[in-house]
């Protein structure tokens, strides 16, 4: 059995492409890079890779991460500026016995000492993004963290290897230097090969209180199914925000465990994701959290899909 998980709609090519090298019997390793990579390259998805939105300064930093589940090898960098594909830089770092997680001037030294493709990935869309959120927030005090979403993997092969990956540009407008859970092991992403993997997205900050990804993988090491495992965990760190803090960010995650079954679970509305298991291609979910905590998802309908390209690639409005 092989299969493939992935926060939002924006993975489907990624996870359509990574499932094709799984089905060829490639290993789940380099799936999950080049379904990561396929997200980061295309411009039109704006809070990850090349047209990602900038931070505070309008300047591109990037968070991403790569975990081996067979070795539980961890590679991440944080707030790197102007390089093509911070996954691939990640995964390189998961090789290292030590220095696995770099972040800013040095992460951008040994991607280029490493040989890896420069790039600026600041567009003209996303630089009219960013003038066009100045003026409202000083128009209509709204919050600028709105209109991020990190991708994040599953991943599983035939030969039970389980790898979890992570990409994003972190929150719109953040402070420079700011990192996100998408790097942070535990928080934004994990994997167990004995177990399964799980990856987040939303609001980092709360995410990482609840090093959420582990716990889902513990869960799941307790015998949880993915789906009981994703919902306890988010609605335990909601309920514990809102107790504590009086409210919760946004908090939405995706699992798989070794047999390939998976689940999801998300305290916002509109949540989506992408899943793909041997014997059933690439589909787009989108998940609806009922009353009782308990999430239900349906398959985004072809209207949806279209809309959904429609909306990215429209020009922006300042
Ligand atoms: N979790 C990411 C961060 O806080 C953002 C997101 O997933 O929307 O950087």
């Amino acid at each position: 059995m092989w299969g493939m998980i992935a926060t939002w709609r924006m993975a489907l090519e990624g996870v359509t492409k990574g499932c094709e090298m799984l089905g060829q019997g490639q290993n789940a390793g380099d799936a999950v890079e080049a379904a990561i990579r396929e997200v980061e390259d295309f411009p039109y998805y704006k809070s990850v890779g090349y047209g990602g939105l900038p931070n505070e300064e309008m300047e591109v930093e990037l968070d991403a991460a790569y975990m081996d589940g067979d070795t539980l090898s961890i590679g991440a960098v944080a707030a790197i500026k102007d390089y093509a594909n911070p996954v691939s830089i990640a995964k390189r770092l998961s090789q290292e016995s030590v220095n696995n997680v770099l972040v800013g001037e040095g992460a951008e030294k040994f991607a280029h000492k490493e040989g890896f493709e420069r790039k600026n990935m600041l567009t003209d869309r996303a630089k009219a993004f960013y003038r066009k959120r100045k003026k409202e927030v000083a128009q209509q005090e709204l919050k600028p963290y709105a209109g991020h979403d990190t991708v994040g993997m599953v991943c599983l092969d035939r030969d039970g290897k389980v790898t979890a990956a992570t990409s994003t540009s972190g929150l719109f407008m953040k402070k420079k230097g700011r990192v996100g859970d998408s790097p942070i092991a535990g928080s934004g992403f994990y994997a167990d090969s004995k177990v399964g993997g799980a990856s987040a997205t939303g609001l980092g900050e709360d995410l990482m209180k609840g090093c959420i990804s582990y716990e889902i993988v513990r869960l799941m090491k307790e015998g949880l199914h993915p789906q009981e495992a994703c919902e306890r965990a988010v609605n335990l760190l909601d309920q514990e925000l809102k107790e504590r803090r009086g409210k919760a960010g946004d908090l939405s995650l995706i699992a798989m465990n070794k047999e390939g079954q998976w689940g999801v679970a998300t305290n916002i509305e509109g949540f989506s994701f992408a899943v793909a298991v041997e014997g059933q291609p690439p589909r787009v979910y989108l998940v609806k959290r009922n009353e009782d905590g308990h999430c239900a998802f349906e398959e985004a309908s072809k209207e949806w899909m279209d809309d959904y390209m429609k909306t990215r690639m429209a020009p922006v409005k300042e």
